[in-house]
């Protein structure tokens, strides 16, 4: 997709902060350093304008990115980052659980998992939400760039097995570092909103 415009729109804290102009919107769900500022930077083609490296303590703000005046990034606080508190691990738990439920223009989440790891225990809760409330989802398998390409095939069939992957939800190989996957992810993000 060519991208002729990109904006920062909002950090919200709460529903009413949401946009309310009904673009469709794509989140992005991934522990923390999994790479998804990155991947944002990627798919709009800028360098900075999701903030790599999220700080941990911002557990409560969902970032908004406005693309082409066409659709929103909604870009979740990274999860799994150990000096988390309880409590706001729990906040995290229930701003999430509401967007997902109540967030009618929400077309798909994107699930970022590393290629070199197996799915945490937090990614397949992650991924059993989606299950539990029906919402499609597009895992994205990044830093395809730091294994050989011989062995992205296995690794793809772990991450396919660890979290059950449903036939419908595509897996799409992507580098943030080459730009791998790039058009691919576009397309496949393209396919949940345009007829
Ligand atoms: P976030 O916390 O999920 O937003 O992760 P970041 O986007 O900040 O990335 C965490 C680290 O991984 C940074 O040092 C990135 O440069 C690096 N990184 C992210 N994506 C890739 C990738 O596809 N390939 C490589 N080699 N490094 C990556």
């Amino acid at each position: 997709m060519k991208i002729h415009q990109s904006e920062f729109i909002i950090s919200a804290v709460g529903p009413d902060q949401y946009p309310d102009d009904a673009l469709p919107e794509f989140a992005l769900a991934g522990r923390s350093n999994v790479g998804k500022s990155s991947l944002i930077n990627k798919l709009i083609q800028r360098k900075n304008l999701a903030r790599t490296s999220s700080q941990p303590g911002k557990t409560q703000q969902l970032n908004y990115y406005r693309i082409n005046d066409e659709i929103y990034f909604v870009d979740f606080p990274g999860y799994g980052y150990a000096k988390v508190s309880k409590s706001e691990r729990q906040k995290w738990g229930k701003m999430i659980e509401a967007y997902l439920l109540n967030r009618e223009p929400l077309k798909a989440v994107l699930l970022v998992l590393d290629i070199r790891h197996a799915p945490s225990k937090d990614d397949q809760l992650m991924y059993d939400w989606m299950l539990h409330f029906n919402i499609p989802c597009i895992i994205v398998a990044t830093k395809a760039d730091k294994i050989s390409k011989n062995k992205w095939g296995a690794h793809v069939r772990q991450i396919e097995q660890t979290i059950g992957r449903r036939k419908q939800d595509p897996l799409v190989l992507f580098s943030s570092e080459s730009g791998m996957g790039r058009d691919e992810l576009w397309d496949v993000i393209q396919s949940f909103y345009k007829q």
